[in-house]
């Protein structure tokens, strides 16, 4: 194969669409596979839908990801930069170029200059629409002569320059690397405007020009242009360029298969790292979006490069694919899993650090030292490690880690039909037991659990009693809750004074 050059040409609007990065993704994926070069080229000819700092957003979110590219527009030293053989890589700052190959159009007559007013081309449009046809523009400046055309540039009657399709030239056939061979009659494509009025190209031209400048090999994008294909081969070949591969990946769509849209959620990737899912979730979930290593694997979850290893056009599907956020949840904690617990924290503790009982429990906080707080921490994620769906859930389960006071009503603790003084007997004996270990076992999680399940083994107090005679009050003393992880865990995490301190308050409560 010849050297691969793929590019991401995303248009500064706003932020990283989910969506975005799976067609970046998939760029890179291919260009790493096959020793390629990944290029970032900015698409800001539309000056009216620019957006201050979205160049520099997208190019922070990419290198979040890990979806670095070799060649393009880069941020260096807190400014953009670019590095390449084949730049400028900003279209905005390749309009000259643009200017030539309109005018090579112009010159062969495979482009036209078109004066026509808004209110025509309006009027032409509601005609069309009345007779049932699509719109199309009617060629009618195709039949000014040289003079009067002249004429009215010296005049400066604002212009733009179209692309002349000839219908002559049939179907016009291409081999989408995803969706096979894709047919579309040149009758059925417009004169496309290359050059607008106010002197910037279209996307239509400079994407044409810019591929073929910049030597890309492969052109895989989002299948909401493949209707643009058939413009852009027709391009192609009236400036006599050869074609490039195309690859169109499908549709992201919302679980009742409309198109993903903000309106049905968040499409940023940066909203779905700020609520804490994972960038290595992220990338592996966005990759399986119209992608899996087929032959039969079921195999789910892949690191970048993994996914570098397996990764190819052939098998991407062709169906829309659905942006599944339970699907999302579950990888999301299966990653969260997999973190060191070390990890964990460093990753976790700005998220705590935002929620309001995390502050507040800073603050009554004081006689613990920072050591002591960051080891407490790390105990609430060890337990809550296994089921956190996000990171920002750290915590939000099990709020009476962070409480000084628990509230709760005194009935609660009493386990079925057991009275107030069986359960004072259960929490007096748990007290006791808890009392007997020292600091230095208390490290031990095992520790804590077997002598508290030692004693909540011994011979109940009633025939039908069983370990819920001592273990019901004494999660209740420490939780105040129904719902919570183990008791042994909880006073674990909490530690010998607050766990003896939350039974003394329980048993308050009883009298
Ligand atoms: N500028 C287009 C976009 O914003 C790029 C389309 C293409 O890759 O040709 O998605």
């Amino acid at each position: 194969m010849s050297e691969i050059r793929v590019r991401f040409a995303p248009s500064p609007t706003g932020q990283l669409h989910v969506g975005g990065l799976r067609t970046a993704l998939y760029n890179y994926l291919f260009a790493k596979k096959y020793d390629g070069t990944f290029i970032l080229r900015i698409e800001d000819t539309d000056q009216n839908r620019l957006i201050p700092g979205a160049v520099e957003n997208l190019i922070r979110t990419l290198d979040t990801m890990g979806v670095h590219h070799d060649e393009g527009v880069f941020i260096e030293n807190g400014a953009l930069a670019q590095k390449g053989e084949y730049g400028p890589y900003a279209q905005s700052e390749r309009l000259p170029t643009y200017k030539e190959y309109a005018q090579k159009l112009i010159k062969s007559e495979k482009a036209y200059y078109c004066f026509c007013s808004i209110s025509r081309l309006a009027a032409l449009r509601e005609e069309q629409n009345k007779n049932k046809l699509a719109p199309k523009y009617d060629k009618y400046c195709l039949r000014l002569s040289h003079e009067e055309i002249e004429e009215r540039l010296a005049e400066n009657e604002p212009y733009v320059i179209r692309l002349n399709v000839d219908e002559n030239r049939g179907d016009i056939v291409f081999d989408d690397l995803i969706r096979g061979t894709v047919t579309i009659h040149a009758r059925d494509v417009d004169d496309q405007v290359l050059m607008k009025s106010d002197g910037f190209p279209t996307y239509h031209l400079a994407v044409v020009v810019d591929d073929h400048l910049m030597q890309i090999s492969h052109v895989i994008r989002g299948e909401e242009w493949i209707s643009s294909t058939p413009k852009h081969i027709l391009l192609h070949e009236a400036l006599g360029f050869p074609l490039p591969k195309f690859a169109h990946i499908p549709l992201l769509l919302n679980p009742d298969k409309s198109k993903l849209s903000k309106r049905q959620g968040d499409v940023a990737v940066e909203d779905y790292l700020s609520k804490g899912y994972l960038k290595e979730t992220l990338i592996n979930f966005v990759a399986l979006l119209g992608w899996n290593p087929g032959s039969g694997s079921t195999q789910e979850i892949f690191t970048i490069d993994e996914l570098v290893e397996k990764f190819d056009l052939s098998s991407v599907h062709k169906a829309g694919a659905v942006f599944d956020l339970k699907k999302l949840d579950w990888m999301n904690t299966e990653y969260i899993k997999k973190l060191a617990l070390d990890d964990l924290y460093e990753r976790g503790l700005p998220f705590l650090s935002e929620k309001e009982f995390f502050k507040e429990w800073v603050g009554h906080q004081n006689i613990l030292s920072e050591e002591e707080k960051m080891a407490f921490v790390k105990r609430v994620l060890k337990i809550e490690q296994d089921r956190l769906a996000k990171l920002s859930d750290i915590g939000e389960n099990n709020p009476f880690f962070f409480t000084n006071v628990l509230s709760y009503d005194g009935a609660l603790l009493n386990w079925k039909q057991n009275t107030a003084e069986e359960t004072r007997k259960a929490l007096e004996s748990a007290q006791e037991t808890l009392s007997l270990l020292s600091d230095t076992d208390w490290k031990g999680k095992e520790i804590v659990e077997k002598i508290l399940m030692d004693k909540a083994g011994e011979k109940p107090a009633r025939p039908e009693g069983g370990k819920g005679d001592f273990l019901w009050p004494l999660r209740v003393a420490l939780t105040g809750v129904q719902h919570s992880p183990s008791p042994f865990d909880v006073a674990w995490v909490l530690g010998k004074e607050e766990s003896l301190k939350r039974i003394t308050d329980a048993i308050k409560k009883l009298s």
